[in-house]
C-alpha cells in the first residue's frame, strides 16, 4: 500500500511520469476498503471467539472433559425446550461410582482421578450422539436422554454398568475393581423439569446403593429395601 501511495503521489505531482493515477486509485481504494473492513471485523471475530472459549471452559469439567454441573443444566434446559423434543419421552441416568473412597484410600488420589477419566470414556463413547453427559459431582455422572423411553434408558444404563464392572481397569499396573450404581427416571417432556428428573433418578440411585450396588434401579421398588 505504501508503494502504491508513493506511485500515486509521483503521478499527481510529476508532469512527465507515466499516468498511474486511475488504476492505482482503484487498487488503493480497494485495499483501503479491505483494510478498514478487517480492522472492524477482526475485533468482533476475536471477541466472539473468546466468548465461545470462555463459555466452553465454564461448562466443561477439566478432569473428565464431560460437561460440568453448570453445563449439564444449561444444555439440558436447552434440549428440553427444543420444539423437536416436545412431548417426547425423556430419561435421566444418574450414576455414582461404588466405594470410591476406598479406591482413593487404597491406591491414592491419582488412581481415583484416573478411574474417573476411565469411566467418563465409557460414558462419552456410549452416549455422545444421543444424550447430554456430565460429571455433576465428585464421582457422580448424569446423562440426559431427550428421546428415550424408560426401557431404552434402562437397557443402556445396564450396558454401561456391565462394561464398567467387567472390563479391567489398571492404574500403574495395578488392577482396580470398579463398579457403578445407577438410578433412572423418565417423564414425558413438559411434565417434569430437569431438576425433578434428577431428583427421581437420585431416589432410585439411593435404592441401588442400599440394595447392594453395581446395579441399575428404574422405579421405586417398594419392597426392594426390605428384600435385601
Ligand atoms: P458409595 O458406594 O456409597 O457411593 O461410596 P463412596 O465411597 O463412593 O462414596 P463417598 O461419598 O463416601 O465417597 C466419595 C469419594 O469420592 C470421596 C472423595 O474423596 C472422592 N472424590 C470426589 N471427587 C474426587 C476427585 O475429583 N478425584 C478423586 N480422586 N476422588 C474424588
Ligand atoms: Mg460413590
Ligand atoms: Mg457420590
Amino acid at each position: 500500500m505504501l508503494i502504491q501511495t508513493t506511485l500515486l503521489a509521483i503521478s499527481i505531482f510529476s508532469t512527465n511520469s507515466p499516468n498511474y493515477i486511475e488504476p492505482l486509485q482503484l487498487i488503493l481504494s480497494s485495499h483501503l476498503i479491505l483494510a478498514t473492513c478487517s480492522a472492524l471485523i477482526l475485533p468482533y471475530l476475536l471477541a466472539s471467539n473468546t466468548e465461545h472459549t470462555l463459555s466452553s471452559l465454564a461448562n466443561t469439567d477439566t478432569l473428565s472433559q464431560l460437561l460440568n454441573r453448570r453445563g449439564f443444566f444449561t444444555k439440558s434446559k436447552e434440549a428440553l425446550s427444543d420444539p423437536k423434543n416436545i412431548d417426547k419421552n425423556v430419561s435421566v441416568i444418574l450414576l455414582d461410582i461404588d466405594f470410591f473412597k476406598r479406591v482413593n484410600d487404597q491406591f491414592g488420589h491419582e488412581a481415583g482421578d484416573h478411574a474417573i477419566k476411565w469411566i467418563s470414556h465409557f460414558i462419552k463413547e456410549q452416549f455422545l450422539n444421543v444424550g447430554i453427559s456430565a460429571r455433576i459431582g465428585g464421582e457422580e455422572f448424569a446423562i440426559l436422554l431427550p428421546d428415550y423411553t424408560l426401557s431404552a434408558a434402562k437397557r443402556d444404563a445396564e450396558l454401561l454398568r456391565k462394561n464398567i464392572s467387567t472390563q479391567a481397569f489398571y492404574h500403574e499396573n495395578q488392577h482396580i475393581k470398579l463398579s457403578v450404581s445407577a438410578g433412572v427416571s423418565n417423564a414425558i417432556n413438559g411434565n417434569a423439569t430437569i431438576k425433578e428428573l434428577l431428583a427421581y433418578a437420585d431416589k432410585r440411585l439411593y435404592l441401588a446403593k442400599e440394595t447392594g450396588r453395581d446395579k441399575v434401579v428404574t422405579f421405586d421398588e417398594k419392597n426392594l429395601l426390605t428384600k435385601s
